[in-house]
Order: C-alpha cells, then sequence, then structure tokens
C-alpha cells in the first residue's frame, strides 16, 4: 500500500492533543474546567433570544460583509469597513495575518511561552516560527524581539496581556519597540484579554492603530463576551493589508449566529461590562491568596493566573484535579487557571496552602 503524500513540512507541528475529558476525582466530585480561560456565565438572555431569533435562517449562507456587526465595530473604534475584518474565533484573524504576510522561508516573531496556536499556525503558513523568550518575570522581551528580526521577519505578534502568564506591557515601551521596527514588517497586538486588563499606563492597541501604519489589533468575543462556542473574533487592520486577510479568509467562516450574537452582545455592554468586573475581584481574590499562602506569582491582568510551579507543575495539577479543577499544565514550568464560577474559585483559595507546601522549603526539607 502506498502511503499518502502530505506536506513534509507539517511534520515539525504536534499532533493534536484534545483536553482532558474526565478528572480523576471521585465521582461525587463537581468537576470545573479551568483550563481555556472560557467566561464562566451562561448567555445574556438578550443574547440568547438574538441567537434564537436567527435559527430559522440557516439554511442561507450568512452575509459575508456582516453589514450590522462592521457598521458597530466602526462606530465604535472611528474607522471603515476597510479596516474590519472578521474571522471564525481571533485565532482565524491571527491566522489570517500570518497567510496573508509570510510564506516558506518567512519568519513569524512571538513572545514564548505565548499562546499556543502561534506556533502551530506559523508552521501551518508554511512560514518559520521565531520564538523569543519571556524575561525572568514572565514578561514579553521587546528587546530580545526586536534583536530578533531579520530580512526574513514578516509578522511579529505582541499579546497583550499575555496567555498564559497574564503580563502586560506598558504604553511607553510599546512606542519604544514600535518607533524601532521597520514600516513594512506588521505588527499585531492581540488583545485576547483586553478587557480584564486594568493597567493604568496600558497601551491601547486602537490608539497605536491610528499612529503606526503597520499596526493591526485582534479582538476575539470568546472571553469578556462570552461567546467562545460561536467562534468570531475581528482585526482592525490598515486597509492593504486587510485587503489581504480577506484574501486569505475562510469563506463564510462566519456564521449568522454568529453575527446575531456579537451584535447583541455590543447592546449588551453594560451587562457584560457588570460580569468582567466580578471575575476581576474574583481574581483580585484568589491573586491574594496565593500570595498569602507564600506563592509567588506574576501580576496578572487577565481572566486567569499563572502559577510558576517549575518542576511541581504536574505534581500541583494533580492534587487541583483531585479536587476537581482540571487546569492547564506545562510540565517543568507552570500551571494556568482560569478565574470560573465561584465554586472553583472556592476551590483554589482553599487549596492555596497546600498547593505553597509543595514547592515550600519546608517540603524540601522534609522529603
Ligand atoms: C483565546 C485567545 C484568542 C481567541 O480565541 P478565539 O476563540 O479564536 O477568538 C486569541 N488570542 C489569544 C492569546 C487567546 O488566548
Amino acid at each position: 500500500m502506498s502511503e499518502l503524500r502530505l506536506r513534509e513540512d507539517l511534520s515539525a507541528i504536534p499532533d493534536y492533543k484534545p483536553g482532558k475529558a474526565t478528572a480523576h476525582t471521585a465521582p461525587e466530585v463537581p468537576v470545573y474546567k479551568v483550563s481555556s480561560n472560557e467566561n464562566p456565565y451562561p448567555p445574556l438572555p438578550s443574547v440568547a433570544s438574538a441567537i434564537a431569533d436567527r435559527i430559522t435562517l440557516v439554511n442561507r449562507y450568512p452575509e459575508t460583509a456582516a453589514t450590522a456587526l462592521t457598521s458597530m465595530l466602526c462606530a465604535r473604534f472611528d474607522v471603515t469597513p476597510a479596516n474590519v475584518v472578521l474571522g471564525s474565533g481571533s485565532v482565524e484573524v491571527v491566522s489570517q495575518l500570518m497567510r496573508a504576510t509570510a510564506g516558506e522561508g518567512d519568519e513569524v516573531i512571538f513572545a514564548w511561552r505565548s499562546f499556543e496556536a502561534y506556533p502551530m499556525l506559523v508552521r501551518a503558513a508554511g512560514a518559520t516560527p521565531v520564538a523569543v523568550a519571556l524575561t525572568t518575570d514572565h514578561r514579553h522581551d521587546l528587546d530580545a524581539m526586536r534583536e530578533a528580526i531579520t530580512d526574513r521577519t514578516r509578522l511579529i505578534i505582541v499579546c497583550n496581556p499575555n496567555n498564559p502568564t497574564g503580563t502586560t506591557i506598558g504604553a511607553e515601551e510599546l512606542t519604544a519597540f514600535l518607533d524601532a521596527v521597520p514600516g513594512d514588517i506588521t505588527v499585531v497586538i492581540d488583545e485576547a484579554y483586553v478587557h480584564f486588563n486594568e493597567r493604568a499606563d496600558s497601551p491601547s492597541g486602537i490608539e497605536y492603530f491610528r499612529r503606526y501604519a503597520n499596526v493591526a489589533v485582534a479582538h476575539t468575543f470568546s472571553k469578556a463576551y462570552g461567546l467562545a462556542g460561536l467562534r468570531i473574533g475581528y482585526a482592525i487592520a490598515p486597509e492593504r493589508l486587510a485587503n489581504a486577510l480577506r484574501k486569505v479568509a475562510i469563506p463564510f467562516g462566519v456564521t449568522d449566529l454568529a453575527q446575531a450574537a456579537a451584535v447583541a452582545s455590543l447592546h449588551a455592554e453594560e451587562e457584560l461590562s457588570a460580569r468582567v468586573a466580578d471575575l476581576v475581584t474574583e481574581r483580585e481574590r484568589v491573586v491574594a491568596a496565593f500570595l498569602a499562602a507564600g506563592i509567588a506569582l506574576p501580576e496578572t491582568q487577565a481572566n486567569f493566573v499563572w502559577v510558576p510551579f517549575g518542576d511541581a507543575t504536574t505534581a500541583a495539577a494533580e492534587l487541583l484535579e483531585r479536587h476537581g479543577l482540571l487546569v492547564r499544565p506545562f510540565a517543568g514550568e507552570g500551571f494556568r487557571v482560569t478565574i470560573a464560577e465561584r465554586e472553583a474559585n472556592d476551590l483554589l483559595v482553599a487549596l492555596a496552602p497546600e498547593l505553597a507546601a509543595l514547592v515550600s522549603p519546608v517540603s524540601v526539607a522534609v522529603a
């Protein structure tokens, strides 16, 4: 039998591993999936009914121009429809950016550790990922990212706040960075968690899009707006780049239901902001409990917490799993845990001292 001839460069992409379906807990222990930074709140009634209202239209293809949503985004950001490109989640928008700017032999720079999808999508585009290590305090090393620029660099991703560390960059350092990046290289600011970012000197991606002709911004409805299951995100990009993104977009990639839900969410922003504010309060409660237990954490401005547990990461993830918390561990580095339902956050707070014991000098000495 002959083997199918596949693209050889795909062997550099690890096989897809689905997340854990079941936890190793007693059957009576409730299980919380705190591994994907989802919003724990169900859709608002107004959003649910906007979706229900359009269910009977799913025999039709969606409207590619997404007129209603696009015009709302244009009003909000003071841009034109030519600047707005929708995608099936902002992960598709990021993929469009890669495929529109980089091909074989071209390089895409991003921080590492950052969003797991970046290196996979760069390879899928046929380009070369250039991963630049975070600083020792888990932040983007913008100096090192600037030094990584070569003649082959086509795209630079700045993830702010960064997934999985929750760390942020300030306006001053982003300005210095963008002033140093050649104007023919696209820089995308991935602001998937922007609504949770309360840093005072935070750069607004849209402002930078206005100031720099090579800057695009990626936003999603998955996190603060709670529409992860409907898959919708968008880029605000300079017109020429936006045109190129449309050429590589999946045809009809954004469903009518997703468009309707996004429009309804923008109308319900006040209620959704109250939920975001509650999640931020919960985040601070969890962070305070961890710090009080003696666990060192980088400052997070997202809807998750990065716990740099090093060699104790796997043990910590197992301990949490026994109590029903499915976190996202990166063996040898740390784990990321989403701020979720109050019950899940309560569990984290209650388990903080036990977690701390896994890394404290006392437990090392005893062992
Ligand atoms: C979650 C996330 C996204 C967006 O995901 P979609 O559901 O595809 O919109 C984009 N970037 C980062 C860094 C994320 O964590």
